[in-house]
């Protein structure tokens, strides 16, 4: 708990958190490390697209955008294997720049095929503390022209908590911008309850620690109905991540979760991969998300 309250002060401070990666750090993550900054210029970062969808029709309602680094020599690494040194390195402001960048310019590519395509994008709690962040979104929404409406900031319970105050202004600045904010990993955190209360969030993403043995566990069944019923009665929406499996689904619905996502839905892929779902977007077009 110490650890953690000081690499909050350390985030808070926007102090590079160094120790981490010397402490635990394998050879490999050393290397990766030192590669970072050549990997972003030489585009190795690729976004993928996984469905989110409602869940009585089943109908895409949009997608979420998911780093992977196509490393020359390591082949695809996941984001736990990275995201870490992004975050300890000091490059992470250009890399969420490159990321949102990277989305906003393929919701540009959907339009043009005729789809709305929403778009989340995951935020890291560094990226709250950037006093330049919001200007660049503006800026980068006016020069492509995409609607903000179009896009979504995903940010964790951890990073919101780092300070509330800060966390709340953005996410306020956010919506005023008409962009939506939702919370990951709901659930996972220490007081998630305080973040409904505190901020103008969006959507609900409920973690999938949850969902994992809803179809087992009577207790997890139970919680989540309260969660769901507590975001229905605040007018957020819910969305259930990490669905595999049918049952779990119908459980799920059968709880009253509007939306979710999940293997069972659709895998993380490249934009590509992503329109043969397109089409059934369309009748999506005017309805809120
Ligand atoms: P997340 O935002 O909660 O993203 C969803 C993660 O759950 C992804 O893992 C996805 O592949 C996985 N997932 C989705 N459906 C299922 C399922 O049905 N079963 C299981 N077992 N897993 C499922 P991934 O790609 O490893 O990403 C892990 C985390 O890395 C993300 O969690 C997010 O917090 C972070 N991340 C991803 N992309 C970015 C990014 O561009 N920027 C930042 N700052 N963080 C990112
Ligand atoms: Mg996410
Ligand atoms: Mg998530
Ligand atoms: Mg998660």
């Amino acid at each position: 708990a110490e650890h953690a309250m000081h690499r909050a002060k350390q985030l808070r401070l926007g102090i590079e958190i160094y120790n981490d990666a010397h402490e635990y750090g394998s050879g490999l993550q050393v290397a990766l490390r030192s590669q970072l900054y050549h990997a972003l210029q030489q585009r190795q970062f690729h976004l993928y697209y996984q469905p989110k969808v409602r869940m009585d029709s089943q109908e895409m309602t949009g997608v979420e955008a998911i780093v992977r680094w196509h490393h020359p020599d390591e082949g695809m690494l996941l984001p736990a294997s990275f995201i870490d040194l992004v975050e300890q390195s000091g490059i992470i402001h250009s890399f969420t720049r490159y990321t949102v960048e990277e989305a906003v310019n393929q919701i540009k590519i959907w339009q043009k095929q005729g789809f709305d395509v929403p778009v989340s994008v995951n935020l890291s709690a560094y990226n709250l503390l950037d006093d330049a962040f919001i200007g660049f979104i503006a800026d980068l929404l006016a020069k492509t022209g995409v609607s903000p409406s179009l896009l979504e900031f995903e940010l964790t319970e951890s990073a919101t908590m780092v300070d509330i105050d800060v966390s709340k202004k953005m996410i306020k600045t956010f919506k005023e911008m008409g962009i939506k904010t939702s919370i990951d990993d709901f659930g996972t955190g220490m007081s998630s309850f305080a973040y409904l209360r505190e901020l103008d969030i969006h959507t609900v993403k409920l973690d999938r620690s949850f969902v994992k043995n809803i179809h087992q566990i009577e207790k997890d069944e139970r919680i989540v109905e309260g969660i769901v019923a507590l975001c229905r009665s605040l007018s957020i929406n819910i969305i259930a991540e990490g669905v595999e499996t049918a049952r779990q689904a119908e459980i799920l619905q059968g709880l009253d979760c509007q939306f979710a996502q999940g293997f069972l839905f659709g895998k993380p892929v490249p934009s590509g991969l992503v329109h043969s779902l397109l089409p059934s977007m369309k009748s999506l077009a005017t309805q809120p998300v």
